[in-house]
């Protein structure tokens, strides 16, 4: 049997408002270049100038994950030529970075972190088609990057997929980036090689990059987990090399061999000094780490009663996790807080294209609403259909009293209708008294119709049994 021995390398942009080394915004939607100066645009005899933001956020990260701070850590200049890389090369950080070896345990699994260290973006080149050229956009040049890299401790394309929701999660609660994967603003790579179950660590890896989505990144490494022991069952030397995830062909293509790989020749940044770290700073920061995702879901589990399923969603959904935990300030019936929000609430979401921000929502609504079902006041049709005016911020009460809507408690007209039905429904009436008593099913949801959902269904039951099981 074989295995796989995957590493992660992830690339996040930090939340701050200017660069990493000088003052230019980061904003993602500006025309191209004008987020430019002489630093981030590498011209001769610009100065950069360490912004203590993205140190106080990678450090954040870093805590977040469970690594060690090192108090006193370097830049480094990585040198290579690309077009959108003005200075010729990469402010990063090599030997000592800000923090090495951490962990996120994972179903009970702990998957190292190597190290998470800060670098600066480089520029974007955006390729044309019609003339064919290439435009390079330096509004990215300069935004402040960490980057996370894991030890080989994942098994499978899940377990790499299940790091990368909580990593991303983590980054996102303790609001150092957006974790958006479509505008790049968290970008993945991974690193992949085969082994016998038991065998030591194989002397390859093939890396694949830009795995720029969940999906893609199960897929590649599959993809490629499959290709490799192929090759291994045919007696084939596999070689180090780095390919790309080609996403309509669903293969993974080969980008350079290992002897084609850049020598960055690395050496220490003179323009900066050391990025020193105080105790005060570590004592601070820490005070800001709020709680974390799987936190968060064992919390929901344990507090709420909840299965590992309905606690997930609220761990993915913060916001809405908010949002519960405020109503059940205000009811304690808990499994109708959760079932209107992640079935009722969450169709309108995904209908509406909003999100829970859109709405003028509020937990006592939504208690509100719970208590008029438990107290009979309406049924809980009727509740599903004023839902969405009280997503609107409207009380159900006055909903209820503006559309003349309340549950029908007349016992009278609900006999009427129903020895009405029994009159026209003698093949039901036959088969209800024959024993089969789920036949009631059937005179409750006929009543139901005829009363458009208003109808009581304990009196309709009551009636039914009066008068068919006599
Ligand atoms: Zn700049």
């Amino acid at each position: 049997m074989y295995e796989a021995v995957i590493g992660l390398e992830i690339h996040s942009q930090l939340l701050t408002e200017t660069k990493l080394f000088c003052r230019c915004s980061t904003r993602y939607d500006s025309p191209p270049n004008t987020n430019i100066c002489p630093v981030c645009l590498g011209l001769p005899g610009a100065l950069p100038v360490m912004n203590r933001q993205a140190a106080h956020y990678a450090v954040l990260a870093a805590m977040s994950l469970n690594l060690s701070i090192n108090q006193r850590s370097y830049f480094a200049r990585k040198n290579y030529f690309y077009p959108d890389l003005p200075k010729g090369y990469q402010i990063t950080q090599y030997e000592v970075p800000v923090s090495r070896k951490g962990y996120i345990d994972i179903n009970g699994k702990r998957i190292g972190i190597d190290r998470i260290h800060i670098e600066e973006d480089a520029g974007k080149s955006i390729h044309m088609e019609n003339p064919p050229q290439t435009k390079v956009d330096f509004n990215r040049s300069g935004i402040p990057l960490i980057e996370i890299v894991t030890e080989p401790d994942i098994e499978t394309p899940e377990e790499a997929v299940d790091f990368l929701h909580i990593l991303r999660l983590t980054l996102m609660y303790i609001g150092v980036s957006d974790g958006n994967m479509e505008e790049g603003s968290l970008r993945c790579d991974g690193n992949i090689s085969v082994r016998k179950k038991g065998d030591p660590l194989p002397d390859y890896k093939v890396e694949i990059k830009n795995l720029n989505s969940f999906r893609f990144l199960a897929k590649a490494l599959e993809y490629e987990f499959h290709q490799q022991v192929r090759m291994m069952e045919n007696g084939i030397t596999i070689e180090s090399c780095t390919k790309l995830w080609d996403t309509k062909e669903n293969v993974t293509r080969l980008m350079r061999r290992k002897e084609e790989e850049f020598d960055y020749r690395y050496f220490p940044e003179p323009d900066l000094g050391a990025l020193d770290i105080s105790d005060d700073d570590i004592q601070h920061w820490k005070t800001e780490l709020p709680e974390l995702p799987q936190q968060k879901r064992a919390r929901f589990e344990q507090c709420f009663d909840m299965d590992a399923k309905a606690a997930s969603f609220y761990m993915f959904n913060p916001g809405i996790a908010n949002f519960f935990e405020a109503s059940a300030l205000v009811t304690d019936n808990h499994k109708k807080i959760d079932s209107w929000l992640r079935t009722e609430l969450m169709r309108v979401l995904k209908e509406e294209n909003k999100t829970l921000s859109d709405l003028s929502f509020t937990p006592d609504l939504l208690a509100q609403l719970i208590h008029m079902v438990e107290t009979d006041e309406i049924t809980g049709k009727i509740a599903k259909e004023i839902f969405r005016d009280v997503l609107d911020g409207k009380s159900p009460k006055d909903i209820v009293a503006e559309k003349g809507i309340q549950k029908m408690d007349n016992r009278d007209e609900i006999e009427r209708m129903l020895l009405e039905l029994i009159e026209t429904s003698p093949k039901e009436v036959d088969k209800y008294r024959s024993g089969h008593k789920k036949m009631a099913a059937y005179f409750v949801g006929r009543i139901m119709a005829q009363t458009k959902g208003q109808a009581n269904p304990k009196i309709i039951n009551e009636l039914i049994q009066k008068h068919l099981d006599e």
